[in-house]
């Protein structure tokens, strides 16, 4: 294994299995890899915890911490903001480990521009056309027309991402199993 470590950002439109592909890379290489906790300002969900996955923090202390420089990146989604923590990540890849954090595109874009291309592997999470996404997210919680239009906004700025990545996951209908083997195998070459 070479000797700094790297950072492996999950990419993948909403609806895609993302989440459930995150927890299993997450019992799997549960002690082995490094889950840093970002920032957001959107309030905690039933079964979060402060501290697990985020810091929940206000909008004031979260552009507090943009003026510090505090960010890798940070990007707006669905009116919230969210945020890597630079120290954290680059004193990990430095000192030879690998850190996974699912991210949103302009999250995504920011990364790839910032970082040397050695340091970093994009995962694409691939999970079929916006009909059959839009299956599965109407499956979840039928949505009103006006955010069934900006899911599929954002689904085309979500696919155009997919040629950036290293790796693309296929998660298409009937393909978990085989999502949860193909994304432990890409991370296990990374090892
Ligand atoms: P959720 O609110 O559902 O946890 O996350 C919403 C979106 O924000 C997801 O696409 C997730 O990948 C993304 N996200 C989570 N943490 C970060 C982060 O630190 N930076 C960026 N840019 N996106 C993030």
């Amino acid at each position: 294994m070479r000797s700094r470590g790297k950072l492996i950002i999950i990419v993948a439109p909403s609806g895609s299995g993302k989440g459930t592909l995150v927890d299993h890379v997450k019992q799997t290489f549960a002690g082995e890899i490094v889950f840093p906790i970002s920032c957001t300002t959107r309030t905690m969900r039933p079964g979060e915890r402060e501290g697990d996955v985020y810091n929940f923090v206000s909008r004031a202390e979260f552009e507090k911490r943009i003026e510090e420089g505090y960010f890798l990146e940070w990007a707006e989604y669905s009116g919230n903001l969210y945020g890597t923590p630079r120290e954290d990540i680059m004193r990990h890849i430095e000192s030879g480990d690998l850190v996974l954090r699912e991210v949103e595109i302009q999250g995504a874009y920011s990364i790839k521009r910032l970082m040397d291309p050695e340091d970093l592997a994009v995962i694409y999470i691939d999970a079929g056309s916006w009909e059959d996404l839009r299956r599965r997210i109407e499956e979840r919680a039928p949505l009103s027309p006006v955010e069934l239009a900006l899911r599929h906004e954002r689904f085309l700025k979500e696919i155009e991402f997919k040629p950036e990545a290293t790796y693309i996951v296929s998660n298409k209908d009937g393909e978990l199993e085989q999502a949860k083997e193909h994304i432990i195998d890409i991370i296990k070459q990374l090892q």
